[in-house]
């Protein structure tokens, strides 16, 4: 079962993260393109890996395969010679194995999460993203930062199994209606860059006046109260 939001809770959180966002986020070179092909690159890419790392091996594995057609003409030895330095070395052969699938089908990109899914190496949360980044849909994308925000921030403690479960309802009940894309690419960032693993910055959080995590540490004498 979802935490109840009511709808005054929930735009007052959309409000503020959209509007951290419009000053914060981050330019990633994946922002600027709806191609499916370069978001599943991207997000294959940004497994586990830090996105620092990342930029150099997505501008060259475009660079020399423009198209998903082009990639699955590759021989996979060298997209492998690409990906592989970012370690995690199976992405190479999903990255390949996915464009001979859509090679299959004709060169048509997925555009359902079921068809998606099908893809070699594609996730629920992979899917979501392609979904969202590519396809305007409004689908929720749940990567590790988006879930420890959301879970700090209304305070989801329950099995781990059952926690899984809320925050993807979560990640779906907080997008705003037409409006996936951006709150999924703000969320992204202020996990990544604010409600950080270790050390939370919650002093420049422009969530810490409604945050269950936020207001159990400052009870406990933890931290002062933001200016
Ligand atoms: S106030 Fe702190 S713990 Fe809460 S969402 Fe913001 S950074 Fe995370």
């Amino acid at each position: 079962m979802v935490p109840a939001i009511g709808m005054g809770r929930r735009r007052s959180f959309q409000r503020r993260v959209l509007g951290w966002y419009a000053l914060n986020g981050r330019a990633l070179p994946w922002r600027n393109t709806r191609d499916p092909y370069a978001i599943l690159v991207s997000e294959v890419l940004s497994h586990q890996t830090q996105i620092a790392r990342v930029l150099p091996v997505y501008e060259r594995l475009l660079k020399r395969y423009p198209s998903i057609q082009e990639l699955a003409q590759a021989p996979l030895a060298d997209v492998k010679a690409i990906t592989d330095p970012l370690g995690y070395k199976i992405r190479g052969q999903w990255l390949h194995a996915a464009a001979l699938r859509v090679a299959d089908r004709g060169g048509v990109f997925p555009e359902t999460i079921e068809e998606l899914r099908r893809l070699p190496g594609v996730g629920r949360y992979t899917a979501g993203a392609v979904m969202s980044f590519a396809h305007h849909a409004d689908a929720p994308v749940l990567d590790t930062n988006v879930a420890r925000l959301l879970r700090r921030h209304f305070g989801v403690a329950v099995s781990a199994r059952a926690r899984t479960r809320q925050l993807w309802d979560l990640s779906a009940a907080v997008i705003p209606k037409g409006q996936g894309y951006l709150i999924n690419q703000a969320l992204m960032d202020l996990g990544a860059l604010v409600c950080k693993a270790r050390v939370p910055r919650c002093s420049v959080c422009p969530l810490w006046r409604s945050c269950a995590f936020f207001r159990r540490k400052n009870q406990a004498g933890a931290r002062k109260t933001p200016a």
